[in-house]
């Protein structure tokens, strides 16, 4: 693991406490709040990579105490989706976090989560059923709900997501400010390969072919980009462009690939504000997520 950059051996300390229960978690985050900590939480379902650990630092930085939780939310999977096979690796996932000195691990089973079926869920209307939402139907109900719930739980001051999953940071802030949460949500930049794929735990789905054609995403949004930066500002053209890029891959099927208002990611004409250009596109049956921002 170390080899591979995640484990800083030199900043080892076997401090992160577990909490499993609802209970356990609240009690230790309180406790850490009354001391007068700053705490963070960056919301994860595990197989740790280094854009998680991008939200950790960004964390860290900006907090006096980080949480970080692990849970593979079943709200959030279709019947027919990947929750049975989504990578699990928690005791990987464990000494990671405490090798990045995290103070608390939130890793609650499903049962601790969901007793019973739920019948109270967020649903953050006209922005649900965009991008993701379209192709997922109730998915991003089962973030909201479970993200939500961890913010009841976890009670931090800040909470870190990824601009990778650029429609669920848009649905969050939403939720946020809709339920007056008493968190500031801070977004961070994508982490790429260095052929530009985003790193996701999906991509251990993909097996060297499909590797490979990935890089396509990236390749399609780059594509765009250079585009904008020569003048274009249609979305229909810039599209166009992306499209050309991603057709020519027989191993890839285009899920969507769109430019939308950041905030309320319905899709725009005209690129003459800051835009969102999203693509999801499948590689065999992994599904994979990439955007960019046009800044005019
Ligand atoms: P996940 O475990 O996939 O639910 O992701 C947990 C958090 O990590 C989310 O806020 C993601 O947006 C963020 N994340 C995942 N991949 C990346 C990446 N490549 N760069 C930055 N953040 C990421």
């Amino acid at each position: 693991l170390g080899s591979i950059g995640l484990i800083d051996q030199a900043s080892a300390d076997p401090h992160v406490k577990i909490c499993a229960t609802i209970e356990a978690m609240r009690a230790s985050s309180r406790a850490l709040r009354r001391k007068g900590a700053r705490l963070g939480l960056v919301p994860t379902m595990g197989a740790l990579h280094e854009g998680h650990l991008s939200l950790v630092h960004a964390a860290k930085a900006q907090c006096d105490a980080v949480a970080v939780s692990i849970f593979v939310n079943p709200t959030q999977f279709g019947p027919n989706e990947d929750f049975n096979k989504y990578p699990r690796n928690f005791e990987r996932d464990c000494e990671i976090l405490r090798n990045k000195n995290v103070d608390l691990l939130f890793a609650p089973c499903a049962e601790e989560m969901y007793p019973s079926p739920a019948a109270t869920w967020v649903n953050v209307a006209g922005l649900s059923d965009r991008l993701c939402g379209r192709s997922r139907p109730g998915h991003f109900r089962g973030v909201a709900t479970v993200v939500a719930k961890l913010f009841h739980i976890v009670e931090a001051d800040v909470a870190f997501f990824g601009q990778k999953d650029a429609a669920q940071l848009a649905i969050i802030r939403r939720m946020v400010d809709d339920l007056n949460f008493a968190v500031e949500v801070v977004g961070c930049p994508i982490v790429r390969e260095p052929d530009g794929l985003a790193l996701s735990s999906r991509n251990a789905y993909l097996d060297p072919q499909q590797r490979q054609a990935a890089t396509a995403l990236y390749q399609s949004l780059q594509e765009i980009l250079r585009e904008f930066d020569s003048g274009e500002r249609r979305a229909e053209k810039l599209i166009a462009a992306g499209k050309r890029i991603l057709v020519e891959l027989p191993c890839l099927r285009l899920d969507y690939l769109e430019i939308v208002d950041p905030e309320t990611l319905q899709e725009i004409r005209t690129v003459s504000r800051e835009s969102l250009v999203a693509v999801a596109a499948f590689l065999g049956p992994t599904r994979l997520l990439d955007n960019a921002v046009l800044k005019p």
